[in-house]
């Protein structure tokens, strides 16, 4: 009888395993099938420079699923399936391409956003590609795309998995005008001796220190250390997750440079870009 029972529980775990298996060709063929029909799509944040006062200085490119059963997912949601089926390289490489489309779009109908950068998110995963930085130059190349004109977000993981690799890479990143901001910064194991060689621009101050920064001591010593920190490195602190005027008179008065969250403004579509560059330009 406990055999039996034990031959059950075996059953029951091997069809669980085989639901999960069949979860993720499920998937993977409708990742696969979203990219092919167009069903991403792309939100633009505003990040702002504190001069004191807010100022526009760009955007970071957010991507949205329009899932054909579950209307529109959160990259919450399905950026983890994303990585461990490796399609996280082929979502961000259609993210940058319609970025640099849009951005080139705009630059030619609005001369003020030639000013302006935007940022794009990429996984850790790119990092340990060898094709990796030719892949990226030869969009921006086909694009016309500025250097200048574009940030890319990566987390401290992207770096520590292989650190000596990613330095390399930075620095070659740099070399080039690509500048690089460290995402989710704090939260991640990040050694700090290894981000003296890393040639990053910012760094992003997760949200989980911003939220806590009106009420609790200690997230205020976090935060106001990420910035130091980011100062004596010659890089820029970023605030993210910004949503009560409280959290930004105290950012403000922390020296932070530069803000994006609720309170200044929501991720959007791409129609209303316009107004808000032509209200802040
Ligand atoms: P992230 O890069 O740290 O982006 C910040 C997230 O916080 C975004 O969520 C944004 O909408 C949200 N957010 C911004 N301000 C506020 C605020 O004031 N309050 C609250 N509650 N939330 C705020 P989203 O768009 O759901 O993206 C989640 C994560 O998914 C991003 O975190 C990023 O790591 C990843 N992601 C998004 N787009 C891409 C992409 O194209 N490629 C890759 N590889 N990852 C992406
Ligand atoms: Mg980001
Ligand atoms: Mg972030
Ligand atoms: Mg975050």
């Amino acid at each position: 009888r406990a055999k039996q029972r034990g031959r059950n529980r075996i059953a029951v775990f091997s069809r669980s395993m085989q639901d999960k298996a069949q979860l993720t060709i499920h998937f993977e063929n409708q990742f696969r099938r979203s990219l092919r029909n167009g069903d991403f799509f792309l939100v633009f944040q505003p990040q702002y420079a504190l001069t004191p006062q807010p100022e526009l200085i760009g955007f970071e490119t957010l991507v949205r699923w329009n899932h054909p059963e579950r209307g529109i997912v959160s990259p919450a949601e399905f950026v983890p399936m994303a990585e461990t089926t490796g399609l996280i390289l082929h979502l961000d490489r259609y993210v940058l391409r319609e970025a640099c489309r849009i951005w080139g779009e705009m630059r030619a109908s609005l001369p003020a956003c030639r000013a302006l950068h935007f940022s794009v998110n990429l996984s850790a995963s790119h990092m340990d590609r060898p094709t990796f930085i030719r892949k990226l130059e030869k969009t921006l190349a086909a694009f016309e795309m500025p250097h200048e004109s574009i940030i890319l977000e990566l987390t401290e993981s992207a770096l520590m998995s292989n650190p000596e690799t990613a330095a390399r890479k930075m620095q070659y990143l740099r070399s080039i005008g690509l500048h690089v901001a460290l995402d989710d910064f704090g939260t991640g194991y990040s050694s700090l001796a290894y981000l003296t060689r890393f040639p990053c621009y910012c760094l992003k101050i997760d949200k989980s220190f911003v939220d806590n920064i009106t009420t609790d001591e200690n997230s205020v010593r976090v935060v106001r250390a990420i910035i130091h920190l980011a100062h004596g490195l010659g890089m820029v602190a970023l605030a993210e997750g910004v949503e009560t005027p409280e959290q930004l008179a105290q950012l403000q008065d922390m020296g932070c440079d530069q803000v994006q969250g609720y309170l200044l403004g929501k991720p959007m579509p791409q129609a209303a870009l316009r107004d808000v560059i032509a209200r802040n330009c």
